[in-house]
């Protein structure tokens, strides 16, 4: 089953993605994290990226879309069709999307659902900017929603926690923007295919999660 997570920066969606992979038989592919993986690594694709990530601005189309081919196919290749797997941060514009549906296609594949994280602005940014994550195994909190027990200390695997480089609140509002006059049309595009499921993104991170196997029926 292949769903996309759709929603502005600090929404959810990763906090979401994780949930379901501890509870399902689940993979993800987030490209935010594949950018950010290549950025400390200092490949060439990173330092590409980088520049427009610091700004809070879109990575290139043609940057993006491959990348998230070659995890789609790894994970094909590695794993049972019994899977659900979960697009995290793509697409982000019509012309990704659009990419999407044809490598589907081309696959024998289609996007069986796309959760729509439905949550007002003023959260996001109290969200962002209390964003704290681990460098080492990826694990997110909130310096006031979702403290970790030790603080500025992963729970998971006891390594310090960073804030990211675009975690401030002035990238935050050009992340937004930016979502509102690229990403937001998507919410129409997935509407009019009849696979969009909304669910308030304002609740807590288990109600999410209940509401998303609800709607979903997994
Ligand atoms: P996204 O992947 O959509 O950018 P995250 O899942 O990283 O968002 O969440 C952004 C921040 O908000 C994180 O610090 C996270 O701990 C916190 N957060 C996520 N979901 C919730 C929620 N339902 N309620 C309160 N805080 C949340
Ligand atoms: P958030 O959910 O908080 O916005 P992500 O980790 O998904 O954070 O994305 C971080 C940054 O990575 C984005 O601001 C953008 O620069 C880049 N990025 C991630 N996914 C895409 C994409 N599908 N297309 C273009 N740029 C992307
Ligand atoms: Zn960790």
């Amino acid at each position: 089953m292949n769903i996309i997570l759709l929603g502005p920066p600090g929404a959810g969606k990763g906090t979401l993605a994780n949930k379901i992979k501890e509870n399902k038989n689940a993979v993800q592919i987030a490209t935010g994290d594949i950018f950010r993986y290549n950025i400390s690594n200092e490949t060439e694709l990173g330092l590409r990226a980088k520049e427009y990530m610091d700004k809070g601005d879109l990575v290139p189309d043609e940057l993006t879309v491959d990348l998230v081919w070659d995890a789609f196919d790894k994970i094909e290749k590695n794993n049972s069709q019994d899977n659900i797997v979960l697009f995290d941060g793509f697409p982000r514009t019509i012309d990704q999307a659009s990419a999407l549906d044809k490598g589907m296609e081309e696959r024998g594949q289609q996007i069986d659902h796309v959760v729509y994280f439905d949550i007002d602005e003023e959260i996001l940014i109290h969200r962002i900017t209390g964003r704290r994550v681990c460098p080492n195994c990826g694990a997110t909190f909130h310096i006031e929603n979702n403290p970790p027990k030790l603080e500025g200390i992963c729970d998971v695997c006891g390594t310090k926690l960073i804030q990211r480089n675009d975690d401030n609140e002035e990238t935050v509002k050009n992340r937004i923007d930016i979502y509102k006059s690229q990403t937001s049309v998507l919410i129409d595009y997935y509407k009019d295919k009849g696979i969009l499921i909304s669910i308030d993104g304002a609740n807590s991170p288990e109600e999410v999660f209940e509401e998303f196997c609800d709607k979903l029926g997994v």
